[in-house]
């Protein structure tokens, strides 16, 4: 049997009363080329085959899907990149700026005792505003995972953490590391003179100074960071950025998704709610 992936987008601007009737015309032209360049597929008959048949489009880069990105949020500046301004970003237009309920027991300190949830709004989602540690999980984990969903046992997940990274480690562990890939993980360079303590103490209970996202993660060790050269590297510079010249691919940012239809075919409606002062970008990135 088959199926068609087709991702269709169009931004449905009816209900703005303020936008262009230029606006208008150019989602309906783009919404017409989305319709017509649909791409047939099989059906996946479960993750793993539908993952590797992603994979596989990546590598070959034929071209056979054609993917319209939307985002609701806006680009990385270089505010972003800086990693020790995470916690200003936090309360910039790059969160969402959600809020947990009320809560009983924790967030005491909070007005209404409700803790911020942060998530991340923009292009590279949460990794533009997040802490940027490199921290794998466990490989027990995965392989229970893996028992009843298969492609995501630790080996089979190892290859993909290897192939999209690109480690630069004082520290590592080989064979668990890859240097290819577009993502730079670092050691962090700046530290607190409180480190040094730490480890010192470390080595004097003789424990392990190691790689945690190598073999064993029972020790001791410092942050490996998602930088590169000391900058953010989130998943917009790592996996967005190096496509962008790619012609089945098309990022729409400030475009917030209010629906998702799925019939036969897969549509994305989007709702555009780009605020007066921010047309102007739109129409800069859609060109
Ligand atoms: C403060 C903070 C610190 C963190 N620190 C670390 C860390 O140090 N190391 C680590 O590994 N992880 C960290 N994380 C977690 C990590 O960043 C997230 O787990 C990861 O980014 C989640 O990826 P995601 O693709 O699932 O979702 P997200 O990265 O949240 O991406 C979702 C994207 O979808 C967009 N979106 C949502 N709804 C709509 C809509 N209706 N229309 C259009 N667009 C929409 C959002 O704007 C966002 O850009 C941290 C997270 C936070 C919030």
């Amino acid at each position: 049997m088959k199926l068609i992936y087709c991702f269709f987008a169009f931004a449905f601007l009816v209900k703005a009363k303020d936008v262009p009737e230029e606006m208008v015309q150019y989602y309906l032209k783009l919404l017409e080329e989305y319709a017509t360049n649909f791409t047939i597929w099989e059906h996946p008959t479960d993750n793993r085959n539908f993952f590797q048949l992603i994979n596989e489009e990546a590598e070959a880069k034929t071209g056979r899907f054609k993917v319209l990105v939307l985002e609701a949020g806006g680009r990385e500046n270089d505010f972003t990149d800086v990693p020790g301004f995470a916690p200003y970003v936090v309360r910039s237009d790059y969160n969402w700026g959600y809020k947990a309920i009320p809560q009983k027991r924790c967030c005491l300190g909070f007005k209404n005792k409700q803790c911020n949830y942060i998530r991340g709004r923009g292009v590279g989602g949460s990794t533009v505003v997040n802490y940027m540690m490199y921290v794998r999980g466990n490989k027990e984990d995965f392989d229970k995972w893996g028992s009843k969903n298969p492609g995501w046992d630790y080996e089979s997940v190892l290859h993909y953490f290897k192939k999209y990274q690109n480690a630069s480690l004082r520290l590592e562990d080989a064979i668990y590391h890859g240097h290819n890939g577009s993502l730079s993980v670092e050691d962090v360079r700046l530290y607190p003179e409180a480190v040094k303590l730490f480890r010192k103490a470390a080595k004097q209970r003789g424990r392990d100074i190691l790689d945690y996202n190598g073999e064993d993660q029972y020790g001791y060790s410092t942050i490996q960071a998602m930088t590169k050269k000391g900058t953010r590297c989130s998943a917009n510079k790592a996996f967005v950025e190096p496509t962008m010249g790619r012609k089945n691919l098309e990022l729409l940012d400030h475009a917030l998704v209010t629906r998702i239809l799925i019939e036969n075919k897969i549509f994305v409606m989007a709702r555009n709610i780009m605020q007066q002062h921010r047309k102007k970008s739109l129409f800069q990135v859609v060109r």
